[in-house]
């Protein structure tokens, strides 16, 4: 038996399906999952020694690669001076500042402890700010795991939605409208008719949660049009786009401009974080300024604000994106041709440095229903081939693959021969 095998029956003795976020369990590809050691530049190993090219990057943050040096010691340094103060320091300072400066749109900015925090206090801030109450989403989208936001799209394509887990109450889901990804008609629709009660409209400007998905021009264009003209607030969740297509997040590469943003992931280097921010107007309305209250004990922690800005340091250098943009088009260029080969009906999407696999005949994947028509059973065989062959994709078929600093041209090489194989076994 494997250790990780043996830490998993562990595990689930007193960890709810032996895990602390869901999609860790493999529920989605079968098996177990594997326990993790230590971690790398562009590798993780697992507890029996084995190393795997890792696309998954700790959903996201680790766009340097992991276990960078020059995080880990200003992570090292600063815990030598305590490690939680509960009061104004300079390192926050000197975050805001630094966030304030590279991203666009962004006036001032509240430091939280996860992405599901950012949006949550972001989505409280547009409705204390426009004294309205219904927020518009996107099916496929995910914005973490509050309340609110948990609302799939009801039956019709303008009803309000339905609770997407038991524990949120329905009356909340009157309060969600969910509409379909890139399809601007029925976003101009929905706010000829709503557009009066909505507080905002928040979305993942590329999506990573319903796997790589990118939006049209006329989709980025028509959200800025309703928001504006019905005083709606944008929110771009920049959770997991942040930092990852440059310093300007997604909305500095597409041009849209957000009213508020949110941030997490990246922005954290790796330690708990989360961000909100943006226009100064709306956000004078958080407390202690304003009277929409938020707050957190341990936001701000100076462990995480050197994590941070260490990694903001890293990722501001010249010529940092530019090798991982083009190792982020050699993988899919590569995992297309593998797959071709092998006669297995597959697309890829991709952006910056995050990408997706698809397995579907159809050519484009643009919206949640694509990705919902396609084959389960095939990526679920695929990631296990993978897996075995020590290349470490999302184990889900709903999640965006992610390339880092340290993945090598030898590192895309070997994954993609090892999808070739995987797509020949197929
Ligand atoms: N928003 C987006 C776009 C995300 O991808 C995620 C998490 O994956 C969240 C919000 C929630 O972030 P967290 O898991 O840090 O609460």
């Amino acid at each position: 038996m494997s250790r990780s095998s043996e830490l998993f029956e562990r595990a689930i003795r007193h960890i709810p399906g032996g895990v602390n976020s869901p999609v860790r369990a493999f529920k989605a590809v079968g098996g177990t999952p594997i326990f993790i050691d230590r971690a790398d530049g562009a590798y993780i190993f697992d507890c029996d020694g084995k190393r795997y090219t890792d696309y998954v990057l700790s959903w996201g943050p680790m766009i340097m690669g992991h276990n960078h040096p020059e995080v880990r010691e200003a992570v090292v340094r600063q815990s030598e001076k305590g490690l939680s103060f509960g009061a104004p320091t300079e390192l926050e300072i000197e975050l805001a500042d630094t966030i304030c400066d590279i991203m666009p749109n962004m006036d001032l900015v509240r430091m939280v402890n996860s992405g599901t925090e950012a949006t949550m206090s972001a989505i409280r801030l547009a409705r204390g700010y426009t004294g309205r109450d219904i927020i518009v989403k996107f099916e496929g989208c995910y914005h973490g795991h509050s309340d609110s936001l948990l609302i799939k799209a009801g039956s019709g394509a303008l009803t309000l939605g339905v609770p997407s887990s038991p524990g949120v109450p329905a009356a909340l889901a009157d309060y969600t409208m969910t509409l379909t990804y890139n399809d601007p008609e029925g976003l101009r629709k929905a706010f000829a008719e709503h557009g009066d009660r909505i507080a905002c409209l928040i979305v993942e400007p590329v999506t990573g949660n319903m796997n790589c998905v990118l939006p049209t021009p006329e989709f980025l264009s028509a959200m800025r049009e309703v928001c504006t003209a019905s005083g709606a607030v944008l929110i771009l969740d920049e959770v997991m786009t942040g930092f990852r297509f440059g310093t300007h997040g997604a909305q500095g590469h597409l041009g849209i401009e957000a009213d508020l943003t949110c941030l997490g992931k990246i922005v954290g280097g790796g330690m708990p974080v989360g961000a909100f921010g943006g226009k100064r107007e709306i956000m004078e309305q958080i407390a202690p300024l304003g009277p929409v209250y938020q707050a957190g004990t341990l936001s701000g922690n100076p462990i995480a604000m050197v994590a941070g800005l260490a990694t903001m340091r890293i990722i501001s250098q010249p010529g940092f994106y530019e090798p991982i943009f083009a190792k982020t088009q050699a993988i899919c260029d590569g995992m297309q041709q593998a797959a071709d080969k092998a006669g297995v009906p597959f697309t890829t999407n991709h952006a910056g440095t995050m990408f997706g696999g698809f397995f579907t005949e159809s050519e484009s994947v643009t919206n949640y229903a694509d990705v919902m028509a396609c084959d389960t059973d095939s990526f679920a065989r695929f990631f296990h081939h993978m897996l075995e062959l020590g290349v470490y994709l999302a184990p889900a078929s709903y999640e965006a693959g992610f390339m880092s600093a340290a993945h090598t041209d030898e590192d895309i090489e070997e994954t993609v021969a090892a999808a070739a194989t995987a797509f020949a076994a197929l």
